[in-house]
């Protein structure tokens, strides 16, 4: 076999030390089940922390809303929930969301609804005090209709607008779009027939913001997008309207492959085994959206940005620092300067480092056709840890059962101590049902008995996609925090953020 291709996870301190506590984590696969999902409470509040330092070095003001579609645990919103009020709130994007929200400790002025509502969401919404993030003017109609009909307050609502155009005029060509086409918000173009809808409504609504959310990693489309916001503020101020906040959304991303080099390379020689230059990297030599064409690569890989430079609130501090393009200032100082809040609603970013799913490994068996790579089955599918998915590509940390250093030392040859190449399949009958398509490597064959720790699962990958097919059991999911040198855990529903005397969570 070649050298082995690693794509080795970034793993940060509290992760790290759960996952050295190997005989824990065994026994909780031992009594609750494979898969199992794991969630490190402490982590959640230290990434939101982290985000609070990026709007101090900019002097800004304004609130994290977690984008709560990333994960459904309880465990993550009620800790969410215990921290300051005015710097934390929650973004719920269905009603079931709202009152999972409300019943974990936010009150309503601490929530942003988002994405498309039905009536049912609208009037909890505006019942509850939150704000709501209106996704087109026909939305607007519907809930300004339920505040009169029903007697409720004035809703506090952003604009959420999508279609950025710039009209700089430079080429003389008219407008040019700066963002791709979105199936949510108001086009910008159409912004004046809102305004107006929102004059309309003021009995109703008040607006007290702007709001994108663009699923890009793109700086400079998020800049310019920033840009225009400030730049529309004051064009509806000029009308009577008196917004006051941007809300840029999430997608500040996480960086899930520890090293540049690792990813560099699995990349370029993806490119090759396309190109037939070396073995298949993957099921089928299945290409991640590359081709190859007459001998040459086509296409575009369609993966997640496995290493990333900047991600998280590191990102956000690069977006508040950039250059803007037609204002010459950077977002920060603009936004400082207008005295505007600043609202994000970042998802995969603030759970990032806090989540494991694991999966015992079932059985371990040759391909037949691929020398030297192995089939390992695993008590988990597709669903439970839906990294492919969303084209995220990295390795699971092999947890062995019992002391592996013995094991290594007693069966010599392949597969004991080497680097082996594995196919992870799951535990449906369903050819397609692969954890991942690519060709994993480990240090060592795992065996049956042993887990397998898929890391930083808690941004979509843990029950995003989790089903019950073929009526097999979906992963539970537990809260573990640290006490002293060990580890407490407790099923996610029971967790609540209280010390009780004697230092203990409940
Ligand atoms: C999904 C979503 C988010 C969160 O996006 P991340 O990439 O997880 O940060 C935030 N806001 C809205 C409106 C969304 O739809």
């Amino acid at each position: 076999m070649d050298v082995p291709l690693y794509l080795r996870p970034r793993v940060e301190p509290p992760l790290a030390s759960l996952l050295g506590a190997a005989p824990f984590l065994h026994s909780l696969v031992d009594a609750l089940g494979s898969p199992l999902n794991v969630l490190l409470l402490e982590t959640v509040a230290e990434n939101a922390a982290r985000f609070r330092a990026v709007y101090r070095r900019h002097r800004l003001t304004g609130r994290i809303y977690f984008a709560h579609k990333a994960n459904r645990s309880s465990a993550l919103v009620r800790r969410l929930a215990a921290e300051d009020p005015a710097a934390v709130g929650i973004d719920v994007a269905s009603l079931e969301e709202l009152r999972h929200a409300l019943g974990c400790g936010f009150t309503g002025d601490r929530v942003m609804a988002t994405g498309p509502k039905d009536a049912e969401f609208l009037w909890l919404a505006a019942r509850v005090g939150a704000t709501v993030n209106l996704d087109s003017p026909g939305e607007l109609d519907r809930l300004a209709g339920l505040v009169r009909g029903h007697g409720l307050g004035r809703v506090r609502v952003l604009a959420r607008l999508s279609g950025f155009e710039s009209a700089d005029g430079k080429n003389g060509a008219g407008t040019r779009l700066l963002s791709r086409r979105s199936r949510f918000g108001t086009p910008v173009r159409d912004a004046d027939a809102l305004w107006a809808a929102l004059e309309r409504h003021a009995d109703a609504v008040e607006l007290v913001g702007l709001a994108y959310h663009l699923d890009t990693t793109g700086l400079e489309e998020k800049a310019r997008a920033l840009e225009q916001c400030v730049l529309l503020m004051d064009a509806c101020r000029r009308r009577g309207l008196a917004p006051r906040a941007v809300d840029i959304g999430g997608g500040f991303g996480v960086g899930y492959v520890a090293d540049a080099g690792e990813w560099q390379r699995w990349t370029t020689a993806l490119s090759e085994a396309v190109l037939g230059g070396r073995p298949p990297l993957t099921w089928r030599g299945h290409g991640y959206g590359l081709r190859n064409e007459g001998g040459t690569v086509r296409g575009t890989m369609a993966l997640y940005p496995g290493h990333r430079p900047h991600a998280g609130p590191g990102y956000l501090d690069e977006l508040l620092s950039l250059p803007a393009p037609v204002l010459g200032r950077e977002p920060g100082t603009l936004l400082l300067e207008h005295l505007h809040d600043l609202h994000i609603e970042p998802g995969r970013s603030l759970v990032d480092q806090c989540g494991l799913s694991l999966a015992r490994v079932l059985d371990v068996r040759s391909t037949g056709e691929e020398p030297g790579a192995h089939l390992v089955r695993l008590g988990m599918n597709a669903g439970d840890v839906s990294l492919e998915e969303h084209g995220v590509l990295m390795d699971p940390v092999l947890l062995p059962r019992g002391d592996a250093r013995q094991d290594d030392g007693r069966e010599g040859g392949e597969g004991a101590g080497a680097p082996v190449g594995v196919h992870l399949v799951g535990n449906l009958c369903l050819e397609a049902d692969l954890i991942t398509r690519r060709l994993v490597f480990l240090p060592r064959l795992p065996r049956a008995g042993d887990v397998l720790a898929f890391v930083n699962t808690a941004g979509y990958a843990m029950d995003f996609h989790a089903h019950q097919a073929q009526r097999q059991p979906s992963a539970r999911t537990v809260a573990v925090e640290r006490e002293g040198d060990s580890w407490r855990w407790c099923p996610d529903e029971d967790y609540w953020p209280i010390t009780h005397p004697g230092g203990t969570p409940a």
